[in-house]
Formats: C-alpha cells, sequence, structure tokens
C-alpha cells in the first residue's frame, strides 16, 4: 500500500504502539532485564552489518571502529559530529573515514595474497578499483597514495577517467585497465602511457575498436597492451539477474572474439592480447555464481592461449558483494560468502583449470569497486520535525446536534474489540468517505469533517492497537502499524545523497548515533526535504528481515537527533541528483589516530545555492539584479523604505552564498 507522504489526506497519524504489542523488528527484550547499549546495538543489528567497523559503546553512542597496527581504537560519530558543529559545518555531512578505506583495500590485498600462497599459485594478484564507483579526488587519492604498496591499480570507463587514472598512477607494476567505448583520442592517451612504461590495457568492447587501435599504435610506433571483453552465459542472483548471462550489454560474443583473434593475428599483434576480462555484475550475493562465472573465463582464458595469443592477465570484473542488511545470505542485499572465500575460490578455480590445461598461471585481477568504499563513508543529518502519530485529541462529548455520521463513528470507536476489528475497520471507512462525500457537497463544515477525520483516525489507532491479540487479520489490517506510524523529517535529500534508495531500492542500514541506551518507543519512516511523494525512505534493513518501519527515539526539546546511514561510499555520491536543487553536502574526511582521537584531515564545502543556480544555466548575480529592481519598484511605490530595501537584497545576496540544506 504505497502512500504519498505529503497528501496529508491519506496518512493516518495514530497512537503509539505501546510495547505489548510487539513492535516490528524489536528483538524479544525481557522486559524485567534493563535497557542498555547492547539492546541498541542487537536492534539495529550493527554488529552484523558493521563489519567490525562499527560499534556501540557504554555510553550508547555508535562508534567507528580502526584497527591500527594490531590496535583497535574506537571514535564515537558523536564526538565527530560535536567537531563538525565547532568548525561551523552544518548538517548533512557525507562523512568519511580514511582508515576504513585503507583497511578495506588491505583487507582484499591480503586475502588474495594468502589464497595465493595457500593453494600454491605461481603468479600474483592485482585489483583495480573502478572509477565510476566513486571518483571524488580525495577518495582516488587515497586509493592511489595506500594501494601503491600493493600495485593497486584504477579502471577507467571513459576518457575523464582515464585522465583521472593517468594523473594518480606512477607505479610501472600498477595496472590501468581501460574499459568502454574508446575513440582515437582515448586510444592515443592510452599508447602513450604505455610508452611511458605504464601498464595501460585497452579492454576490448567492440569490433569497431580494434581498428583504431592497429592503426594508431602502428602511426605512434608503439606496441599497446590488449584485452578482450567476454559476455560469460553464468547468469548470477540478485538486482542485476537480468541484465547477467546472454542478456548483458557488455562484451563480445564468442563469434566477435574470433573476429578480434583473427583481426589481430593478420596485422600480426596476437602477442599484444595478453589480458581476458568478465564482469559478472555488482552485488552478487551467491558465491556459486561467482565460481560458475570463473570456470567460463578460465575456458576462454586457455582457449586465446591455444590460438596463440600471449596472454597472462586473467580480469574476473567486480561483484564482490557488501552484506548491507547483515543477513549473511545469498539475499539481494546481503552475500553469503566472505572476502577470503572469495579469494580463495577464485585462486583455486583458476589454478584447477589452467592446471589441467598444462597453461602457465596469469596474473589474477578482480575490479572491486562497491566492496572497496563502501564502509568508508557515511551520511549524517539531524532531524528537523517529527508528526506523530498520536495528536488525536478527542471531545470529551458531543454536541447535541452533532452529525448522525460522526455519532456513529464514536460508537464504532467505543465498541472496536479483538473480535470486530474488521468489521470496526469496514465501518470505520465507509463513515469516513460518507462524512467526505457530503463535505464536497457543502453539506457539512470544515469543522464537522476535521472531526470525523479524527475518530477514524482514533478508530485505525485502536484497531492497530488490538491486532497482535487477533487471530485472523486481514492484509488491509496488518499494513496499519505501518501506516500508522511517526514521519520523522530529515535534513536531506534522497535523490542528491541516497540515489539508490529511490532508484532500485537498495537497503541501508540507518540508525541514531547516540541515545542506543534508551529503548527507543517510536516506529517511524523518514522523509526528506524534497517536495517529492518519492523523498523518502520507507524500507530498513535489518539482520531479521527488511522492516517497513525503523524504530527511533522521541525528540529532546533543545536536542539535536542525528541519524547516520551507513554504507554508501559506493555509487551514491556521483549518482545523486539536483531535484528540488538540493546540491552536493558539506563532506569531511576524518583520519583516527592511534593514541586514540581523530583529525579533520579534509573538508570540502557542500554546494552553495549561488552553485546550484548555476548548474540549472542561471547567472546568479543577473538574479540579485533583477530582484533588486523588484525592491527598488517597492520603495518607488512606498511600500518599502530605502533602509528596508538595503535589508532585503542583503539578505537575498547572503541566501545566495547559503548552504541548500536547512540551516540551523
Ligand atoms: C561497475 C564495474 C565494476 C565495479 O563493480 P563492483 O560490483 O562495484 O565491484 C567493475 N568492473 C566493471 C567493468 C564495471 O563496469
Amino acid at each position: 500500500m504505497d502512500f504519498c507522504l505529503r497528501n496529508k489526506d491519506m496518512t493516518f497519524p495514530i497512537s503509539q504502539l505501546d510495547q505489548s504489542v510487539g513492535v516490528a523488528g524489536q528483538p524479544p527484550h525481557d522486559e524485567a532485564e534493563d535497557w542498555t547499549s547492547r539492546h541498541g546495538a542487537e536492534l539495529y543489528g550493527i554488529r552484523e552489518w558493521g563489519a567490525g567497523y562499527f560499534d556501540v559503546n557504554e555510553a550508547g553512542e555508535v562508534t567507528v571502529v580502526a584497527t591500527i597496527n594490531g590496535k583497535k581504537i574506537s571514535v564515537s560519530l558523536t564526538d565527530i559530529v560535536e567537531g563538525m558543529r565547532e568548525r561551523g559545518m552544518e548538517m548533512p555531512v557525507v562523512l568519511r573515514v580514511e582508515n576504513l578505506l585503507d583497511d578495506r583495500i588491505r583487507t582484499l590485498n591480503e586475502a588474495f595474497a594468502k589464497a595465493i600462497r595457500d593453494a600454491g599459485y605461481r603468479n600474483v594478484y592485482r585489483g583495480v578499483f573502478p572509477i565510476k564507483v566513486n571518483q571524488q579526488c580525495h577518495v582516488i587519492e587515497e586509493i592511489a597514495n595506500f594501494g601503491a604498496r600493493f600495485h593497486h591499480g584504477l579502471e577507467a570507463g571513459s576518457k575523464a577517467e582515464l585522465l583521472i587514472a593517468l594523473s594518480h598512477i606512477q607505479d610501472q607494476e600498477s595496472l590501468i585497465i581501460c574499459n568502454g567505448y574508446k575513440d582515437s583520442e582515448f586510444i592515443e592517451m592510452g599508447l602513450y602511457a604505455v610508452q611511458m612504461g605504464l601498464k595501460c590495457f585497452f579492454v576490448v568492447e567492440t569490433l569497431a575498436e580494434v581498428p583504431i587501435i592497429i592503426e594508431r599504435s602502428r602511426t605512434m610506433g608503439v606496441k599497446p597492451l590488449i584485452g578482450v571483453r567476454l559476455k560469460l552465459s553464468t547468469k548470477v542472483d540478485g538486482h542485476w539477474a537480468e541484465d547477467s548471462g546472454d542478456q548483458s550489454l557488455f562484451g563480445l560474443t564468442p563469434s566477435q572474439l574470433i573476429d578480434v583473434v583473427d583481426a589481430l593475428k593478420a596485422a600480426d599483434m596476437l602477442d599484444s592480447l595478453q589480458l581476458l576480462h568478465t564482469h559478472l555484475g555488482s552485488q552478487i550475493p551467491n558465491i556459486r555464481n561467482i565460481r560458475s562465472g570463473v570456470l567460463e573465463a578460465c575456458r576462454y582464458y586457455c582457449s586465446l592461449v591455444e590460438e596463440g595469443a600471449a596472454m597472462g592477465y586473467l580480469d574476473l570484473g567486480g561483484g564482490l558483494a557488501v552484506d548491507y542488511d547483515g543477513t549473511k545470505s545469498s539475499s539481494t542485499h546481503s552475500m553469503n560468502y566472505s572476502i577470503s572465500e572469495y579469494c580463495a575460490d577464485i585462486v583455486e578455480a583458476v589454478l584447477e583449470t589452467l592446471d589441467s590445461n598444462d597453461i602457465p598461471h596469469p596474473v589474477i585481477i578482480t575490479e572491486s569497486g562497491r566492496a572497496t568504499v563502501a564502509y568508508s563513508s557515511l551520511l549524517l543529518f539531524n532531524i528537523l520535525d517529527v508528526r506523530q502519530s498520536e495528536r488525536v485529541e478527542l471531545p470529551k462529548t458531543l454536541p447535541d446536534d452533532t452529525h448522525e455520521l460522526i455519532a456513529n463513528l464514536k460508537s464504532v470507536l467505543e465498541n472496536a474489540r479483538v473480535e470486530n476489528l474488521q468489521e470496526c475497520f469496514n465501518d470505520a471507512v465507509y463513515y469516513r468517505d460518507e462524512i467526505a462525500e457530503l463535505f464536497r457537497h457543502g453539506q457539512l463544515g470544515l469543522r464537522e469533517r476535521a472531526l470525523g477525520d479524527m475518530y477514524h483516525r482514533a478508530v485505525l489507532t485502536k484497531i492497530a492497537r488490538l491486532l497482535p491479540a487477533a487471530r485472523r487479520v486481514s492484509q488491509e489490517l496488518e499494513v496499519l502499524p505501518e501506516l500508522l506510524c511517526d514521519i520523522y523529517y530529515g535534513n536531506f535529500s534522497v535523490f542528491q545523497s541516497l540515489p539508490d534508495t529511490w532508484a532500485i531500492d537498495q537497503l541501508l542500514p540507518i540508525m541514531p548515533i547516540r541515545r542506543l541506551d534508551e529503548q527507543p518507543d517510536r516506529q517511524a519512516i523518514l522523509a526528506d526535504l524534497t517536495c517529492d511523494c518519492d523523498g523518502k525512505i520507507d524500507h530498513f534493513a535489518n539482520p531479521n528481515g527488511p522492516l517497513r518501519t525503523l524504530s527511533l527515539h522521541p525528540l529532546v526539546e533543545g536536542e539535536e537527533y542525528h541519524l547516520a546511514v551507513f554504507l554508501v561510499g559506493a555509487y551514491q555520491e556521483t549518482l545523486g541528483d539536483l531535484h528540488n536543487l538540493f546540491g552536493d553536502t558539506n563532506v569531511v574526511s576524518v583520519r583516527i589516530h592511534e593514541e586514540g582521537g581523530f583529525e579533520f584531515a579534509r573538508e570540502f564545502r557542500g554546494d552553495c545555492i549561488f552553485d546550484v543556480l548555476s548548474y540549472v544555466e542561471y547567472h546568479p548575480q543577473n538574479l540579485l539584479e533583477k530582484f533588486r529592481r523588484t525592491a527598488e519598484k517597492a520603495v518607488q511605490q512606498g511600500q518599502i523604505s530605502a533602509s528596508v530595501r538595503k535589508s532585503v537584497v542583503d539578505a537575498f545576496s547572503a541566501s545566495l552564498n547559503g548552504y541548500t540544506y536547512f540551516e540551523r
């Protein structure tokens, strides 16, 4: 049952459901036991999806945990937010934790190194980070700097990304992998890189690229490094299941592969063909799919060797998943394997296939994007307002001339019992609709209409409260508790900061950053600042299965209530858009120190209104000019004084330089 937040007629505020009702998602909690931080941690499942990077401390605050030289250092998010406040950083903020990014790169490289040692594999692993997953300058710089010790390279899917890669990779052991469509400018740039000694591969995605590569490299006198991207028939589970296998948009078919081989052979360039590339899709939840994909890729690899290609590199693309909901399952938002299992499975499958064909082991490449950056960023925002469900204040008695329909609703309310819930629901809806009909025809006034609505809401509230005791419940009743929950208005834009929650129903862990030693007794959905029905979050990741509402605490007067959305480092930052002209948020990078504590390593101010207006082709100076004229006209007409005009124009000008989000 979908409903629009902005359409006030269709949302039903109701009474808070007391704990005895059993709130969705609450783990069994013995009432006699005091609620502690541990219960808070369990409720939101932070230890399940947090991968050891996030936890809750004794004081009920969410902490970020960095491992430095084997020591675990915890820093409270509340302290970081306080640091932001002191530095004048307004919410919402994307927080990046550099240590976590480093740790992910280390974990992936060490896991492959271990799998290679354990299996006796006779070559190395080289990771590349696909730039499209998070192109932000500082993320790429950190990956390039920290990754250099593992010769971690970059993957580029466009000319712009190639320029980023070329300016960040100096190490001749690290790889630059070029996917995507390549024109001659792209190819020239890559050939210059090869000339300078960089390992820059062109992965052929279409036949049309081959003659350009042959022609350009001959003219420039550079021997290119060439790869071929194959479309695998292996299908994968998860969100992109439909686009996998033979339906995949990308890669060469077997017959196109033969054409590429023949073209290179004819040009006497088969020794340049050194890499096979496959990419099954992103967020592959099921390890079995990965294993089948690797086996299929190995078959192609062996065939290319038989065809006489030089080979030496096997690139298995992305797909390493993130356990967003902490279920450790093969469901779309999760994964049924660990990183070590992923690495061991790949290494063993390659080793077995190639050994049985007597072919030397290639360098194994993967292009993990999501799994590398998801953990290192989180979105922080404050709650601006709450629409509480239970604010229904009914009159003690009804006046004698009250319309019969309202009196009927009142008696439905009084007579509602566990045994007649469905009947009461039907009656309440019927009377409410009748009242609305009479109002439409001018036979009832606004006050009566409002009173009718209040009784209707009160009936639904009572039904929701009695539901758990009912034996059989219809679907329309079952969803009542969710329809009747609170709405927490957050200072953020789903479209700018969490586009995948809107576009592909991505589930992300969301929770308050403090008060976890206090039992949250509200059930809520989140609404953002945009004036859009889709600007909401009403599905929540949880290790016990997805939830339609989120448990939250009531706001405390004079105190900010901050929520964090975790695991947002992959894909969210540049896929976002300017809906309602909410721009980029502030970004802060922190580095946690070995002695404890942290520093604000970098900050980027988000867009101001001036910026977003220029993105949509306004000239803010002209707007100011026009507004000055409007104000002058008001002075001429005697509506404001010249000094008020100054204040008005100053305010307009200050607004242009202000943050696009709600400022306290
Ligand atoms: C998007 C993409 C990736 C990244 O995939 P993840 O699942 O995020 O690791 C890797 N390689 C190619 C070719 C891609 O298009």
